[in-house]
């Protein structure tokens, strides 16, 4: 993709902070950082989102997740770790190229990560589930 921010930066077509590259990824440090640290996992084939994403490629974006996160957590010191990855404007994905969020979290950040949990009822759980399953 010849207009993918996210490909010429994974690519190394432009400069970034990277901290971890290899044949098939690159892991960049976010120029909007949510915490110190946060880092974006990028395959460097296009794919626009997780749909798109060959499954290989989505085995190897978390194996690296968990490389990438242990070590940072580490490094860091950081007291947790959010995994955040984003799929359509509606979700809040800004860039169509694929990328994994590595955010370590520090306690009193101050970051809101996490959503408001909602309500539902049986018969709304049975329906997605019959949607889901016996689709
Ligand atoms: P999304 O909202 O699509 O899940 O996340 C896009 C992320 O990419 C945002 O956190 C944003 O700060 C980051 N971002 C956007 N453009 C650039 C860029 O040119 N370089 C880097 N390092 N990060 C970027
Ligand atoms: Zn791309």
């Amino acid at each position: 993709m010849s207009d993918c921010i996210f490909c010429k930066i994974a690519n190394g077509e432009i400069p970034s902070t990277t901290l971890y590259e290899d044949e098939k990824f690159r892991v960049i440090l976010d120029l909007g950082p949510a915490t110190k640290g946060h880092a974006l996992i990028l395959p460097k084939s296009h794919a626009a989102d997780l749909f798109e994403l060959p499954e290989e490629t989505a085995c190897g974006a978390m194996a690296l997740a968990k490389k990438m996160a242990t070590r940072m957590k580490e490094a860091l010191h950081a007291d947790g770790f959010n995994l955040v990855q984003n799929n359509g404007a509606a979700a809040g994905q800004t860039v169509s190229h694929f990328h994994l969020h590595l955010i370590p979290r520090y306690e009193g950040d101050g970051q809101h990560i996490l959503w408001n949990p909602g309500t539902t009822t049986p018969e709304e759980m049975e329906s997605v589930r019959k949607a889901v399953c016996e689709a």
